[in-house]
């Protein structure tokens, strides 16, 4: 199945940010590796249990636990029918081929709070099986879907049998179910039918010769690799899985700074060739990023750990940053935006470091001098009608660490609470201001020196 995502809006390049910091760079071969790895057996997902999407409360969830939990999954009927589909997005049944037959499931609250659950084709969540009409014989296609929020044809309700089977009534008229139907699966009265519509839901925890998955202790971010990232990076599996956990701790940080979840999870990437460092795309939960790029990257990490230092990797956080952006009415320039985000987390994990690509394994910012970072990345000097992202990511991270960041807090909440919209992006750069200046009663606009708010504006309008 192709995969065209013409979500809309922006494609949110690091290529910028790389292009603008004039830092030298330094030799960064990997040395003293570290333990290889011995295997990498992805973690089982548990429970989605401490995130909630968007328009759920925490009441919703307990009422209704998750019955399978996100991941990868083989689905078969009673008769021993694999459920796939082909190159024209047609479900049908496959036996051997995995990319037809795999199956990424994740659970959705529908209006009513009722969950329901959507089966994307495939191990990224872009199409979905969507209940063409729910009518007996009602046919199924795999259409592209939201991450956020998919529409009611993609949503189906699980019904367990005794035996460890579901059913999948369809969210659009709940009296039809998915049946194993000779031709191709399609919608059956639910009442009627007999085992054609019981499927067995399988984990896979291997068959996929793509990329090695670490997923996340509270399954909500999964990192994927090539498999030769271990012998290239020479970091040990181990590292990887403690990885994937600190990149759920930085969710858990940009959700407390924000109050915004945009996604129940979060997949990385990085086992293709790509033609930007890394990027994210609006409404899709996948953090996408070069493969070779990481591969010297996180060969940086593994020469920290011999130092004693824990790198976080900086482009991940900043990545996963312009996704609590998304749709935002603070997002003025989504660069600095980004970035400010960053130095948070650094702040919220203190035994985080980072840096951006350009500086060497030895050089590298925790939560209390990153501003050093992006101010050296700007050439330690303001800005006088010249926009600097880095500069910009400065000025604003001296401000969260004014008070421990108890006043950005109330100001990105303040905006996701108040449901203030923005005409434009300085009506949205002023809102940010004028709110930093009320929750922390300082003048915040008068500690911006003028050219710099100049700067600024300027670069809001263009
Ligand atoms: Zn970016």
């Amino acid at each position: 199945m192709k995969r065209i995502l013409a979500i809309l809006l922006v494609i949110l390049f690091s290529l910028t940010l790389f292009a603008s910091c004039n830092k030298k760079q330094e030799s960064t071969s990997p040395s003293s590796p570290s333990s290889l790895p011995s295997s990498s057996a992805p973690s089982p997902a548990p429970e989605l249990s401490t995130s909630l999407p968007q328009g759920t409360s925490p009441e919703d969830v307990e009422a209704e636990p998750v019955k399978i939990p996100f991941g990868l999954y083989k689905i078969t009927s009673s008769d021993g029918k694999v459920l796939g589909y082909d190159n024209t997005n047609t479900p049908g049944y496959e036996e051997t081929d995995y990319k037809r037959t795999c199956w990424t499931v994740e659970s959705f609250l529908d209006a009513k709070g009722r969950r329901g659950y959507t089966l994307y084709a495939g191990d990224l969540p872009s199409f979905a099986l969507t209940a063409q009409k729910a009518l007996p014989g009602g046919t199924t296609k795999v259409f592209q879907s939201s991450a956020v929020n998919p529409e009611k044809k993609q949503l189906f309700y699980l019904e367990e049998y005794e035996d460890g089977t579901f059913a999948l009534k369809s969210a659009v008229n709940p009296i039809f179910a998915l049946a194993a139907t000779d031709e191709t699966p399609s919608l059956a009265l639910f009442a009627e039918a007999g085992e054609e519509i019981k499927w067995k839901f399988e984990p896979l925890t291997e068959g996929c010769d793509r990329y090695v998955e670490w997923r996340s202790v509270n399954g909500l971010f999964t990192v994927r690799m090539g498999p030769d990232i271990l012998r290239r990076a020479r970091i040990s599996s181990e590292r990887m899985q403690e990885w994937a956990n600190q990149m759920e701790n930085v969710y858990y940080s940009y959700v407390e700074l924000t109050g915004f979840v945009p996604y129940q999870h979060i997949i990385f990437k990085a086992y293709e060739g790509e033609e930007y460092p890394g990027y994210v795309m609006g409404n899709y939960m996948v953090i996408s990023a070069d493969k070779d790029f990481m591969y010297t990257d996180l060969g940086k990490m593994a020469q920290r750990d011999t130092m004693g230092v824990t790198d976080y990797n900086f482009l991940l956080l900043h990545e996963m940053g312009h996704m609590f952006d998304w749709g935002r009415q603070w997002d003025f320039e989504g660069e600095a935006m980004t970035d400010i985000k960053v130095s948070y987390a650094l702040y919220d994990n203190p035994e985080a470091v980072a840096a951006p690509s350009e500086f060497g394994a030895k050089e590298y910012f925790n939560g209390q001098n990153i501003n050093e970072c992006y101010n050296e990345c700007a050439g330690n000097k303001p800005m006088n009608g010249t926009y600097n992202i880095f500069r910009t990511a400065a000025i604003f991270t001296e401000f969260g660490q004014m008070d421990n960041w108890e006043t950005m807090k109330k100001t990105y909440h303040w905006f996701e609470e108040s449901g203030w919209k923005a005409q434009n992006n300085t009506e949205m750069l002023e809102k940010y201001v004028e709110k930093l200046s009320e929750f922390s009663g300082k003048d915040i606009r008068s500690m911006i020196a003028d050219k710099e708010w100049e700067t600024i504006v300027a670069k809001t309008q263009g």
